[in-house]
């Protein structure tokens, strides 16, 4: 590790542990992952790549608008009985990555996005650490589409239910990699009870047909504002992000 990681790393948990220590008063835009100046590189990966099929997927039969009216007339789990809105994803249309997470919560039911609450700051904060963010290179998208009341963990029968809508999501999207924000979307993405702290760390696979995507796990944004010793693992799966995303562009 070089010194300017070292920086990076030691600015980003003293940050963590005042916001922690400060019972969540210190504001979330002033939590970084890495805002040290020493490595301008960590802004620098593409903007969504462009694919010579980009024009015949805008003809084609499935788009992200059609997905997003399937699901908000969805009623095939319980969910819907509770739903404020549906949140179906958003981001780039030919992203680098694509971020998978378990479900809305009462934030991104009340605004149908993704991601918009504390925990959704933070995920935003640790994409800009290595120059992905959701209006460039990223699409933001949950295992189920509506809120599972109370933040519970979603149930089997409603992550069954609402895979066809992420498998549409990532068979149009052909996103580059995947990143899976926590236990419940790594578990469920791979079909295995595997805990996260051994699945993440490394490149794992999802085969979708013929195309196999890397698949790289972590904590999610909203277990590692509640324990500081996950930040540290997160970085690093982060930084084995970028750095695979260099490799191959
Ligand atoms: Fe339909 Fe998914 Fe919402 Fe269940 S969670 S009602 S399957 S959109």
């Amino acid at each position: 590790m070089n010194a300017g990681e070292k920086t990076a790393i030691a600015e980003f948990l003293n940050l963590a542990a005042g916001y922690v220590k400060d019972g969540y008063k210190r504001e979330i835009e002033n939590y970084s992952f890495n805002d040290d100046p020493q490595e301008p590189e960590q802004t620098s990966l593409p903007l969504a790549y462009i694919t010579e099929e980009s024009e015949e997927d805008e003809t084609g039969e499935d788009s992200l608008n059609t997905i997003a009216a399937d699901i908000s007339a969805c009623a095939a789990c319980g969910l819907s009985a509770t739903r404020t809105f549906v949140v179906p994803g958003e981001g780039a249309e030919r992203p680098l990555v694509m971020v998978i997470g378990e479900g809305p919560g009462a934030e991104e039911d009340k605004t149908g996005r993704p991601f918009v609450g504390k925990a959704g700051q933070l995920l935003d904060k640790m994409l800009a650490s290595i120059g992905l963010s959701r209006d460039e290179n990223c699409f933001i998208a949950n295992m189920v589409k509506c809120r599972p009341p109370g933040n519970r963990d979603p149930a089997y029968e409603e992550i069954t239910a609402c895979g066809q809508f992420l498998k549409r999501q990532i068979s149009l999207l052909r996103p580059r990699f995947i990143l899976c924000a926590g236990r419940v979307a790594a578990q469920s993405l791979l079909k295995t009870g595997t805990g996260i702290n051994a699945l993440r760390g490394d490149f794992l696979e999802l085969r979708l047909g013929e195309t196999a995507i890397p698949v790289l796990c972590t904590y999610h944004p909203s277990a590692i504002l509640r324990n500081e010793s996950l930040k540290r693992p997160a970085w690093e799966d982060l930084k084995l992000l970028k750095s695979r995303v260099e490799e191959r562009d």
